[in-house]
């Protein structure tokens, strides 16, 4: 893989070298639907002899996220949680990861209903608390595992810090990056060892597909995650490797877009009586906005904000006609969801309540829609809530 260090993200998102065809001059990679390659003897291979261990399409994938990542290689997955799952899988029985506590649902089912049963064992912590994720730390501990921002409250944990203590105490790093997207946020460059993404999200960006990749720092993770890649096979499909690749070339055009409407969004909540408390890391009265601007290049596209009462959040809900209520974040079209009946149902009741995530708490992901259309819409469900 040839990395333009130098080039600046928007060139190498259009010009990496696996977003064509070096055969014919195509400027977007073929699909390979092949499931098995001619060997020319046996155990001659061509570099691909079976689709679930290797398949050109999805290597031109692996290869461009490892190059927006800066990381040493990429694997390419069929969801996000097969992404995590996979690296979640490097670890074995007796080991103990301490994880984000609002962390995505999937993976806390994950770790509390799957893992644990293979002997896999776990802490939540506040990752934003650097003390606290040290506190956690035992003998057995094996890695930290974290989203920043989180979801859905949009704690920062300091990458930096943690990196420092994932190198000190020689225990891995894994970061959630899916929030961010490698366009505002590269956890490797902190020494996060494993990156995950789910693809289904800001890389994808359409709606249209369900994928995960995960990132390695060092050639010796790259072999233990190919390693459960083909083993396991929770691979993708090469026509979706190839629809993922055609949504990642207009990352940064998208990922913009949103932003600047999420920032106009956010500030607009902050002005509003319906509204107690707005969490997004591009407002200066964030606790972690100073971290997150040494650690990301904006803060996204994701907001999560308090109604005053349920009766507001439950007129929002209902009353929207712009946002659809719907799971899943980071595509073209604006979605407004209830994170405890929605994408964190998984909890236990008890632990969301000690959380704060609560029926009061809307999560919004800002899509490519006029945002001034946005605000009204909101506006409007607002004040059907005082009819
Ligand atoms: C959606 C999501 C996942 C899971 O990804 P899937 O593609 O749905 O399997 C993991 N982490 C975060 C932060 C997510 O938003």
């Amino acid at each position: 893989m040839e990395c333009n260090e130098k080039r600046g993200i928007a060139t190498r998102i259009i010009h990496h070298q696996g977003c064509s065809c070096g055969n014919t001059g195509a400027v977007c990679p073929p699909i390979y639907p092949a499931s098995t390659y001619k060997q020319a003897g046996p155990g001659e291979s061509s570099g691909f002899d079976y689709s679930r261990s290797g398949n050109p399409t999805r290597k031109a994938l692996e290869d461009y996220i490892a190059e927006l990542e800066r990381a040493h290689s990429g694997y390419a997955f069929s969801s996000g949680m097969a992404a995590i799952s996979a690296a979640l899988m490097i670890f074995q029985a007796g080991d103990h990861i301490v994880a984000t506590e609002d962390l995505y649902g999937g993976s806390y089912r994950l770790l509390t209903s799957i893992l644990n049963r293979f002997g896999i064992k776990h802490t939540f912590v506040d990752t934003s608390d650097a003390r606290a994720v040290a506190a956690a730390l035992r003998p057995e501990t094996k890695a930290l595992y974290v989203e920043t921002p989180t979801n859905p409250l949009m704690k920062i944990a300091d990458l930096d810090a943690l990196g420092a203590l994932a190198r000190k105490k020689r225990i891995m790093l894994i970061v959630d990056n899916t929030f961010m997207s490698p366009l505002l946020q590269n956890p490797h460059v902190f020494g996060a060892d494993v990156v995950v993404h789910s693809a289904t999200k800001y890389l994808g960006g359409h709606s249209d597909l369900v994928m995960g990749l995960a990132t390695a720092r060092t050639e010796k993770t790259a072999k233990s995650i190919k390693h459960i890649q083909n083993g396991v096979g929770a691979v993708p499909a090469p026509s979706d490797c190839w629809l993922l690749m055609r949504g990642m070339k207009t990352l940064k055009a998208r990922m913009e877009s949103q932003q600047r409407a999420a920032r106009l969004i956010a500030d607009w909540l902050t002005t509003r009586p319906e509204v107690s408390r707005v969490f997004y890391p591009g407002l200066s009265s964030h606790p972690g906005y100073n971290i997150h601007n040494g650690q990301a290049s904006g803060p996204g596209a994701m907001i999560s904000f308090y109604a005053r009462n349920r009766a507001i959040a439950d007129a929002a809900f209902k009353n929207v006609r712009l946002w659809t209520l719907a799971a899943s974040l980071g595509a073209v079209e604006s979605l407004i969801a209830s994170p405890p009946r929605m994408t964190h149902a998984t909890f236990p009741k008890k632990e969301l309540q000690r959380l704060g995530i609560n029926e009061k708490l809307i999560r919004l992901s800002v899509g490519l829609e006029d945002p001034h259309d946005l605000i009204k819409d909101l506006e409007e469900a607002f004040k059907a809530a005082s009819k």
